[in-house]
């Protein structure tokens, strides 16, 4: 799917080609929520329609949300695209018939890659189990990829077992921001380990912005570790320096944390006409 996003993105360690913007507006899920970038970049953009009355004058999110189903559009372009789906799908407000409708656009556009990554993995287990029983759907193609995030071991241990059952073929966890040490080895593949759903994807990333929290490297070298033994794809986003500096720029990268891969999935990885497409 690497191939879908152009490499100057990759260099700054986006994983994704374009935002789909379904939601507008969210409320605090967890501890990775306290510096929230989507509320700090609403409230800037406050003054236009799209991102107006979503914050208080504080800068906080102050509790509408809202689902854009004209951002759907965007899945009629013919270029097969990465899309990230902000903000929160699963958000409390958002029904189940919005959430319908996103996942039958995913289903329809299997030219895309989709990244539905969520806090509130109970609702998605909701919907998940909705969906398929109405539909009959076994499980969600792979380019509808489910993942939520985590930054503490809590989050981890939480989250990623509810996210393994919601019948996604592709998941990813999203340890971004890392505030703490947390080990995720019963999530993926390894002999020793108990059968079943693994994790397809691994994203790691210190935390950004001028409140940022503190990020080890080696916390995130013990991750991109773990990811190696067991073989699954890693992408350290960003790390930061002894001095808490962010650090984007792959080559100023330790080689320990040297990793930006992407999970393959067979349709755009070993299917030449997406590769043209592209
Ligand atoms: S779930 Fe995401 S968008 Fe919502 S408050 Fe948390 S970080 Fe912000």
């Amino acid at each position: 799917m690497h191939n879908l996003i152009d490499q100057a993105r990759i260099d700054r360690g986006l994983w994704w080609q374009e935002a789909l913007s379904l939601t507008s507006g969210c409320t605090r899920a967890g501890a990775e929520c306290l510096n929230c970038w989507a509320e700090a970049n609403t409230h800037k953009r406050r003054t236009s329609n799209f991102y107006a009355f979503l914050t208080d004058d504080n800068g906080r999110w102050n509790g509408n949300v809202t689902f854009n189903h004209e951002q759907l559009k965007k899945l009629n372009r013919r270029k097969p695209t990465v899309f990230a789906v902000w903000n929160d799908l699963f958000h409390e407000k958002i029904t189940l018939e919005q959430q319908k409708m996103a996942f039958d656009a995913f289903l329809k556009h299997p030219e895309h890659v989709f990244v539905v990554l969520t806090k509130r993995v109970d609702q998605m287990e909701v919907f998940s189990e909705w969906y398929r029983t109405n539909t009959g759907l076994e499980k969600f193609p792979p380019h509808i990829i489910g993942g939520t995030t985590a930054g503490t071991q809590k989050m981890v241990d939480e989250r990623i077992s509810v996210l393994l059952g919601c019948g996604f073929s592709t998941t990813v966890v999203s340890i971004e921001p890392l505030l703490f040490e947390v080990g995720i080895e019963p999530y993926l593949e390894h002999p020793d380990y108990e059968d079943g759903d693994k994790l397809s994807w691994v994203i790691i990333g210190a935390e950004s912005g001028p409140n940022r929290r503190k990020c080890e490297t080696e916390w995130i070298k013990n991750i991109v570790q773990i990811c190696d033994e067991s073989k699954t794809p890693c992408l350290v986003k960003q790390i930061h320096d002894k001095n808490s500096k962010l650090i984007k720029k792959f080559s100023d990268f330790p080689e320990s944390v040297k990793k930006r891969e992407f999970p393959v999935i067979q349709q755009y990885d070993q299917n030449p006409l997406f590769a043209d497409m592209a």
